[in-house]
């Protein structure tokens, strides 16, 4: 059989515990008997981060700078015990958190739908993707308890010394406060990230917040995203027939809740952080989750959305039969084969990348799958299968 062959490379980030195991297994049965693969190869496993001070993962950053898309597994985010456990110089910072910073890019997750895995909302049938502004906010806030009585105020001191103020509260007891920024830049980079993925995915863009009531913050939010809307997206918009919609975040949940899906809902970072594991569940299954950084002059980057399963891990290593789910690895590969195949005229290659996601999904809904679909699904009596088993299932079908 003759392999589709690619003209550039993919930059491949390994990664750690089982899904790089799924990631071995899914390049040796589903890609490389297929595809002429090119990768250029980073190694993110925690060990290789270690010995390299961390630079790989800057280095692989900079890969996807050049080429425009990669593809990354799971990989562990050192906290105490794994610095221990993997006797680290230091606790290396969170690669994904590296990468986007890199990249300045927004993070859009997506549910696979396949048959039999139902979600909890009945009206959809279609994903809802879920874009989270990754800046500021809450998240880099100051914060201070308020002892008693005195008054609070917000202080601007401009470069050459100009002060203003403003009022936050006159306590007359304890109390809390809060203060926290975002920045213009990044407002604008995000709302270009999700117009450009919005056009490429051929979406609708949604876009909440709470600007009635705060009428400088959020307000400034929804109107970075009019202006931005207005001056550059408007017309392929219109062309492509897709809309974008704001209303306020309150009115956004209800709304969402009564759709079919099949629309990006772009969401401030604490809105996103919440609603993003809201729908996530609602959807059925963290394994069938898919996650892209895209960043705003449109390179991608493609993974699952889950971690690296440590307890299976230990379970395989072990010796122990593990049913661990590849299916958001492997639609990781097909997002990333596809952007290649997509950006290169290599019309093959994107081909392929149908073919291997529709493999999956027909396994899937022939009743074969792992233990986390077996115990949710609506089919009767489904086959669960081990990682390897289902994964030599998709094989069968790939090659049919
Ligand atoms: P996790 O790897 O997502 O797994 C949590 C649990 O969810 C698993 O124990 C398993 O439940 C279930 N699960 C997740 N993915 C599954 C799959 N593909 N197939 C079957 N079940 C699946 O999260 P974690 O255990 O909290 O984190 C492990 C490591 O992953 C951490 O070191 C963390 O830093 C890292 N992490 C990385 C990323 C990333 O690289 N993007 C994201 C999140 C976490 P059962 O045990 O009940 O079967
Ligand atoms: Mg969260």
């Amino acid at each position: 059989m003759q392999k589709i062959s690619m003209t550039t490379p993919l930059v491949e980030m390994d990664g750690d515990e089982m899904t790089r195991i799924l990631w071995q297994m899914i390049k040796d049965e589903l890609l490389l008997p297929f595809i002429d693969l090119k990768t250029e190869y980073y190694d993110l496993g925690l060990a290789h981060r270690d010995e390299t001070d961390d630079r790989v993962t800057a280095e692989a950053a900079e890969a996807i700078q050049k080429y425009g898309v990669g593809v990354k597994c799971a990989t562990i985010t050192p906290n105490a015990a794994r610095v221990e456990e993997y006797r680290l110089k230091q606790m290396w910072k969170s690669p994904n958190g590296t990468i986007r910073a890199i990249l300045d890019g927004t993070v859009f997750r997506s549910p696979i739908l396949v048959k039999g895995i139902e979600p909890y909302v009945k009206s959809w049938n279609k994903p809802i993707t879920i874009a989270r502004h990754a800046y500021g906010d809450v998240y880099k806030a100051s914060e201070m308890k308020i002892p008693g009585e005195g008054l609070c105020e917000l202080v601007y001191t401009s470069a050459d010394g100009e002060v203003s103020r403003t009022p936050i509260h006159t306590f007359k007891g304890p109390g809390i406060i809060q203060g926290m920024h975002n920045l213009n830049d990044s407002i604008e980079n995000f709302a270009r990230c999700c117009f450009t993925y919005a056009l490429d995915t051929k979406q609708d863009l949604w876009f909440a917040t709470k600007d009635t009531i705060s009428k400088q913050y959020d307000h400034t939010f929804k109107d970075v995203f009019a202006d931005i809307y207005e001056n550059e997206y408007r017309k392929a918009f219109e062309e492509a027939g897709l809309t974008y919609f704001y209303t306020l975040i309150d009115d956004a949940v209800a709304r969402v809740v009564k759709s079919e899906g099949g629309f990006i809902w772009a969401c401030k970072n604490y809105d996103g952080d919440v609603m993003s594991d809201l729908v996530a569940t609602a959807f059925g299954s963290l394994a069938m989750m898919t996650s892209v950084l895209v960043s705003p002059d449109g390179k991608y980057e493609y993974e699952a959305a889950h971690g690296t399963v440590q307890r299976h891990y230990y379970q395989y290593r072990e010796g122990k039969e593990t049913s661990t789910n590849p299916v958001a690895t492997i639609f990781a590969w097909s997002g990333a084969l596809r952007k290649r195949g997509e950006l290169d005229s290599n019309p093959e290659l994107e081909a392929f990348a149908d073919r291997l996601e529709k493999a999956t999904l027909d396994t899937i809904e022939a009743g074969q799958m792992t233990k986390d679909l077996a115990l949710i699904t609506t089919l009767k009596a489904p086959e669960t299968l081990t990682s390897e088993g289902f994964i030599g299932a998709i094989k069968k079908r790939l090659q049919a």
